[in-house]
């Protein structure tokens, strides 16, 4: 993981404050502040519904594709605040989202997809052709794989593919929504492998993950969303070490808990045997 440093203008720096989201009526976001410092990977946890896809849509500027917009706060980027910034505009300076769910261009090749990244980044015909052989060197089975359709290739396949396409913008922020989201342990321990590479080379990262054991090891400060709000945030490994955090997203269990409740089983009178 790269060293952090402050946060403010230093390329890929990222600051939230005050964040409130609606969709129409249904408010997903509420007065939510976030750092992600020049060089760190910092992770975003929740439930179902908690508001983490909202607050990268509204981070990546692309919050209106989904009927969304944002009823107060700020975001800034590098020291900029990207209020009137659209989702191009944003990519072009090196702020790049991958979506849940992956969203390759299926009927497209493996290459046209990479190439369809590239599109509005900046740099030029040298910067993506750096950025290709980056990808490559990264994912030696797209280049295997080049000209046959992304829709032929497995889901973690396509998951290489999805973040491949959004490195072909040279990213200086990488906005990952749930990247190991239905792969097998192993190919999730892969991407999570390159995200760390990535960061490692210089990209500031902001990941949400339902993995979240894989999140907190991958991340140096985390934050718990809790129905639209901040509900914890910190070290992460301060947060893997919380009990909260611990039995709710975890999945331990909480052992003192368990003792007790095993102690009042026992001690409650046994249930008569009904007899006919
Ligand atoms: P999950 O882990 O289930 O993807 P999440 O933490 O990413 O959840 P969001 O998808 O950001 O949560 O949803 C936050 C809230 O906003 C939820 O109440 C959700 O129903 C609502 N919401 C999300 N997208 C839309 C939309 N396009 N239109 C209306 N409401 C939406």
């Amino acid at each position: 993981m790269g060293s952090p440093r402050s946060s403010g203008s230093s390329p890929g720096s990222l600051e939230v404050r005050g964040l409130s989201v609606g969709y129409g009526p249904v408010r997903a976001l509420r007065d939510v502040a976030l750092d992600v410092p020049a060089g760190a990977v910092v992770t975003v946890l929740g439930g179902n519904g908690a508001g983490k896809s909202t607050l990268l849509r509204a981070i990546s500027r692309t919050l209106g594709y989904h009927g969304g917009s944002v009823a107060a706060g700020s975001v800034s980027y590098d020291g900029r605040d990207l209020r009137g910034t659209d989702a191009a505009r944003a990519v072009a300076s090196g702020l790049v989202h991958v979506p849940e769910g992956r969203q390759v261009f299926a009927r497209m090749t493996v290459a046209d997809n990479l190439r369809a990244g590239a599109l509005g980044a900046r740099g030029g015909r040298a910067a993506t052709k750096r950025a290709r052989a980056r990808v490559h060197a990264l994912f030696p089975v797209l280049a295997d794989r080049a000209h046959q359709r992304a829709g032929l290739l497995s889901g973690g396949e396509q998951q290489m593919l999805a973040l491949g396409r959004a490195l072909m913008a040279s990213p200086r922020l990488l906005l990952l929504d749930e990247p190991s989201l239905g792969l097998a342990p192993l190919m999730a321990a892969r991407i999570a492998e390159t995200v760390r590479q990535i960061n490692a080379e210089g990209t500031s990262v902001l990941l949400v993950e339902q993995n979240a054991a894989l999140a907190l090891r991958l991340a140096s400060v985390a934050y718990v969303l809790d129905v639209g709000e901040v509900a914890l945030h910190g070290p992460a490994a301060e947060l893997a070490a919380s009990d909260e955090v611990r039995r709710r997203y975890l999945g331990v269990v909480d052992e003192t808990a368990a003792e007790d409740a095993g102690r009042a089983e026992a001690a409650a009178p046994a249930l008569s045997r009904w007899t006919a």
